[in-house]
């Protein structure tokens, strides 16, 4: 099969590799679209990621879907040719965060695309048959790619203990900010605050709030409101602070986004004072299914998510217009 391999930082190649076989449990995706995520690109840009450096040219990409090309030993469903989003975190299910329902943070997880495991930017990739989910006809293999992101936003807002009434703001309108802005208004959420300093990435929380579930959105230039939940998404990591100081007495701080660079400091007065709890959210679980539900009723909306294609031989097109951060595209789309 083709596979896109990074030999060393910015150094894609295309190449010609071994087909992977399904091993028992497992099933092989003939993979349809990839979405690249900025947290592809510290092993892009650093040849590391926070500090795992890869033994082999690693094939990157975490935000998939695909085709069922075939099932292996003990496997019988999902039948061959189906539609599938996978979710890329696949736990042991035999350890104690397993046990206790953290399967996130799951003692020996395998995330495709961190090394050294390879990931989707390739034309197979053999994945868990716990970890894939039918697609309708009606969700597009973009939008299943992008349920990994939806998850993120499902699982901080789970996190939050979210109630209708709850005044929340979001720092960063990017894809994992947009999402996550999404999954919190499926809680009912009416009151919400959206910062972006990118004037191309603000138009699209408007538009999300001219849909039926009519939430409000202001537009904040600085720290001028007093938010129950603030949502940090942008991933700067000079944002946690910031986030603090817009969150309310008594207020809470969900981390989405990974701080870069990954040392963090800020002035203790601010979530001391005001006794705030700061919940670090670690990628998603058990999302996927409610995820693929909530985009095929159209409680959210990925499909008009700004997105620009590419194709297998462009993956180092598409890495480097993820590093640009446009205004004008919140995800670049690799179809091998
Ligand atoms: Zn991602
Ligand atoms: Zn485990």
């Amino acid at each position: 099969m083709r596979a896109a391999r990074l030999y060393a930082p910015r150094d894609v190649r295309i190449e010609e590799v071994p087909t992977p076989e399904p091993g028992p449990g497992e099933v092989l995706v003939r993979v349809r679209a990839v979405a690249i995520c900025p947290s592809d690109l510290r092993l892009y840009q650093d040849g590391h990621a926070s500090g795992v450096v890869p033994d082999h040219p690693m094939i990157q990409g975490h935000e998939f879907s695909g085709d069922i090309a075939e099932l292996g030993e003990g496997v019988d469903s999902p039948p061959v040719g189906t539609r599938v989003a996978v979710e890329p975190s696949w736990h042991c299910g035999k350890c104690d965060m397993c046990r206790s329902g953290h399967e996130n943070l799951c003692r020996n997880i395998v995330f495709p695309s961190f090394p050294q495991r390879d990931g989707a930017l390739a034309e197979y990739i053999a994945c868990p048959a716990f970890s894939v989910y039918p697609l309708p006809d009606s969700v597009s293999y973009i939008e299943g790619a992008l349920t990994e992101p939806l998850g993120v936003g499902l699982h901080a807002a789970r996190l939050a203990g979210l109630s209708p009434q709850d005044s929340a703001a979001f720092l960063g309108a990017g894809a994992i900010g947009t999402c996550t802005m999404q999954a919190a208004k499926t809680w009912g959420l009416e009151q919400m605050a959206v910062v972006e300093p990118l004037a191309g990435r603000r138009e699209w929380p408007r538009k999300l709030g001219a849909d039926p579930v009519g939430a409000a959105y202001l537009e904040l230039l600085d720290a001028a409101l007093e938010a129950d939940i603030v949502f940090e998404c942008s991933g700067d990591n000079a944002a946690v602070e910031q986030a603090m100081r817009l969150a309310r007495p008594a207020g809470k701080v969900i981390v989405v986004g990974i701080p870069h660079p990954d040392a963090v400091t800020f002035d203790s007065t601010i979530p001391r004072r005001r006794e705030l709890t700061i919940i670090f959210s670690r990628r998603s679980r058990e999302t996927l299914a409610e995820g693929v539900k909530l985009i095929a009723s159209g409680q959210v909306d990925l499909g008009s998510l700004a997105t620009r294609q590419f194709s297998l031989a462009q993956t180092a097109e598409a890495m480097e217009a993820t590093a640009a951060r446009p205004g004008d595209m919140l995800r670049a789309i690799v179809s091998p």
